[in-house]
């Protein structure tokens, strides 16, 4: 029990689904213990370097994805999307912060969700609600909403094959760095705000004129480095692909690169926190409104204990009405306790309301508010913005309202898609990334 891997069993873990059948549960989770890993452990501990590199203000994350992906959206089409996304965000960001980004998708393992409430109402029905496709369906059946273990195998399946496409598209000539600057000319071309954007992309493109007409050798440009992270929810899951490094003492979780825990799950005393201190992979922590210096210390101590820059991130969602009330005082208690840990921002989380048809949606124009909050608020400390995390698609789906292409509260409904939270399409997510830019040049 004193295992890297079991000792969270004596804790209470939070949001963990009531599994129906503990022999299948082991089943399942024995036949998981014994795959190959997803990730290695020298890809893990290459990404806390670069986050070592956003800890001391010399690089900016990207982390972008969906709130929920879904088994039956594993296509080649909609991975492509995303990747596309987040790399033409990143050309951006690169050249507006002139630092390099670290892009790390909400990827290839975001299967499990938190849940509000353990039920679900519908027209006076009440059925377990909907906690991720690793746990149970969708559909408000309820065959569908009964959690099945099993679904844990589709959930390291469906990630190998994402991780799969994701690692030879981002190899194989997909992410080259003049493919990406020309879908961002062809957006700027199309859009609406795009005038404003035309100048960066103009000095973009020179620059890529100048450094060919310089030589430099341009083999780096044909690659890009990505990552993939989830919210490491599901500790049956996570332990189960846990593995130790025959060569050193060091246990990694093997699911993704950078693994977080969410605003539900952070208790000091609870399962997950436990988990987390005992793998050596880069790991993050979600910070809602009401948060206390305390407990985010607290925090550090137990899974940063060395002040170790790259090992710990705090992502900070209290909304766009309460990031420059509650920020501060956590950022001077932390730096003032000598630990280097990236601030990332997450606009999404603090920022969902329901628009009058029913559907839960959230506003451009706050997330942006949010994440200039969070920049003030660094720029008043003199500590680095490290970067965002923020949930999209590469879809020109309507989820979020407003935006360069300007998603009415009315059209909600056209292409609302999403498996649980509203994502920024892939319109609104240049927007962001090109007002981001000039934020960062500010
Ligand atoms: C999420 O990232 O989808 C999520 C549930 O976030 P949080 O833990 O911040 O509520
Ligand atoms: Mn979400």
């Amino acid at each position: 029990m004193n295992s890297p891997t079991e000792s969270w069993r004596a804790l209470p873990a939070a949001q963990q689904p009531p599994w129906p059948d503990q022999t299948e549960l082991r089943a399942a989770t024995e036949w998981l213990s014994a795959v190959p890993p997803l990730v290695f452990a020298a890809e893990c501990d290459l990404l806390r370097r670069r986050m070592a590199a956003v800890a001391r203000g010399e690089a900016v994350l990207l982390q972008g994805g969906d709130c929920a992906e879904t088994f039956e959206r594993v296509t080649a089409d909609a991975i492509r999307g995303k990747l596309r996304t987040l790399l033409q965000m990143a050309v951006v960001l690169t050249y507006a912060t002139a630092m390099p980004v670290v892009k790390i998708g909400r990827m290839a393992g975001q299967y499990a969700k938190p849940r509000s409430s353990p039920v679900e109402r519908r027209d006076g029905t009440e059925l377990p609600s909907y906690r991720g496709d690793a746990v149970n369906g969708l559909e408000f059946t309820a065959e569908a909403r009964r959690p099945d273990p099993w679904r844990m195998r589709r959930m390291y399946e469906s990630s190998a094959m994402t991780l799969n496409l994701v690692r030879a598209l981002t190899t194989g000539g997909f992410a080259d760095l003049r493919q990406v600057h020309a879908w961002n000319r062809g957006f700027v071309a199309d859009s609406r705000a795009g005038e404003r954007y035309e100048k960066l992309t103009d000095e973009i493109e020179r620059s890529l004129a100048f450094m060919q007409a310089c030589g430099v050798d341009t083999g780096e440009l044909g690659t890009a480095e990505f990552f993939v992270g989830h919210e490491g929810l599901l500790l049956d899951y996570e332990s189960a692909l846990t593995r130790a490094e025959p060569d050193t003492d060091r246990t990694y979780a093997t699911s993704g690169h950078l693994l977080w825990i969410g605003e539900r799950t952070r208790d000091l005393g609870g399962a997950h926190v436990e988990y987390f201190s005992r793998v050596h992979n880069p790991i993050a922590v979600k910070l809602g409104p009401t948060t206390t210096p305390d407990t985010v210390l607290g925090l550090v101590d137990r899974l940063d204990p060395r002040r170790e820059p790259g090992r710990l991130t705090f992502v900070v969602r209290a909304g766009a009405d309460r990031v420059r009330d509650v920020l501060p005082d956590l950022i001077e208690k932390v730096t003032a306790e000598g630990a280097l840990v990236c601030w990332v921002s997450d606009p999404m989380h603090g920022n969902t309301v329901t628009a009058p048809s029913g559907h839960k949606t959230r506003s451009f124009d706050t997330i942006l508010d949010e994440v200039r909050g969070f920049v003030e608020v660094h720029r008043e400390l003199g500590t680095h913005p490290g970067g965002v995390h923020v949930e999209l698609t590469g879809d020109d789906v309507t989820e979020c309202v407003g935006g360069g292409n300007a998603v009415l509260p009315e059209n909600l409904h056209h292409r609302y898609e999403t498996a649980c939270d509203p994502r920024l399409n892939h319109t609104q997510s240049l927007d962001l990334a090109f007002l981001l830019a000039e934020m960062y040049r500010d």
